[in-house]
């Protein structure tokens, strides 16, 4: 079978050239409570809707080449791969679901919470009100949609989470979680008799294997898994959550748990769910870990589904203010 290239994405210049931010913008990081990340924001918003992470684009690739030629399988793979290009050369988004929008901010010491969810908030709206976000946001019981991505409350969405650290650099971590695949994440809380999952190893692995089986191709396989082990119910699917944010093939740094989720991997992918729930041998393309502490009484497993269309990027500021999308 020919080996499927790696599609090539616009260059960078190209991508720089679009930018929403003026050449040689920086922040004055030395001006904390002057800081406005709106512009910034709003550009790693651009990227992240329709740009892939190479990390994902080669993990399909990987998984497209193991395929049998003419398959359902390689046929979805093709097809996934081809919207990728297209959404980068289109600056469109790479699927209709741009998902919850979900932030992590880290920042050092001075710097104003308050003000930086409100610019963050800004920049949501503006890139709603440019098509490369849906809006996704409404209310529960009413269905009604405000149109702008804006929870009037300034709490269900977007999700920002702040994190101070001793460094001077400024980092913003964004996700678009689909829905699709947030519906099937799933919390164990161990022992679980009716899947014979006890608490240890052995046990997490039930779980995550029993997540997938239910979900079959529902979440838009191949999906990412993130597990985390421990905590309480809401930390433990907060940390899922942020586990996406690594890399595919950055290596746990647990060798326990890098051993882990290889073989998960490799087991999932025995299943023979698929792209999309066809068939074939691509049910998942990673499976990222973490231990966290816990109460004795309880042992939660909570997990995170992300789907194929695994958008996120990070904008950095440096120490003097300029900014990088890595
Ligand atoms: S789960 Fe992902 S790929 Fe599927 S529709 Fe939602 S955002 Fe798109």
């Amino acid at each position: 079978m020919p080996a499927c290239p790696i599609p090539e994405l616009t260059p960078m210049a190209t991508v720089e050239a679009k930018s929403v931010l003026p050449k040689d913008w920086k922040a004055d990081l030395g001006a904390p409570l002057a800081l406005d990340l709106t512009l910034p924001v709003t550009e790693l918003l651009r990227r992240s809707t329709s740009r892939m992470p190479q990390d994902i684009i080669e993990a399909l690739v990987a998984s497209r080449n193991l395929e049998a030629e003419g398959s359902r399988a390689a046929n979805t793979l093709d097809t996934m791969l081809e919207n990728i290009k297209l959404a980068d050369d289109h600056v469109a988004p790479l699927c209709q679901d741009t998902g919850t929008v979900i932030f992590w901010v880290r920042h050092p010491f001075g710097v104003s919470q308050r003000q930086i969810k409100a610019q963050i908030r800004a920049a949501v709206r503006e890139a709603t009100s440019r098509s490369w976000l849906r809006p996704n946001c409404v209310a529960s019981l009413s269905g009604k949609n405000p149109g702008n991505n804006m929870d009037p409350f300034g709490e269900g969405h977007p999700v920002v989470h702040f994190e101070e650290w001793d460094q001077p650099e400024i980092e913003v971590a964004v996700m678009l979680k689909g829905g699709g695949c947030e519906n099937v994440g799933a919390q164990y809380r161990l022992p679980d008799v009716a899947i014979g999952a006890g608490r240890d190893l052995a046990g997490v692995r039930k779980c995550v294997i029993d997540a997938v089986t239910k979900a079959q191709g529902q979440g838009c396989a191949p999906g990412i898994l993130s597990v985390a082990i421990g905590g309480d119910r809401i930390t433990g699917y907060e940390k899922s959550k942020e586990l996406i944010l690594r890399k595919l093939g950055t290596p746990n740094a647990d060798p326990k748990l890098d051993a882990f989720e290889r073989q998960l991997v490799a087991d999932l992918n025995t299943l023979g769910i698929g792209p999309m729930g066809y068939g074939g041998k691509t049910t998942v393309l990673g499976v990222l870990v973490e231990e966290m502490f816990r109460h004795p009484a309880s042992f939660f497993v909570s997990i995170s589904y992300m789907c194929w269309s695994s958008r996120r990027n990070v904008l950095r500021l440096d120490a003097a203010g300029r900014p990088s999308f890595i």
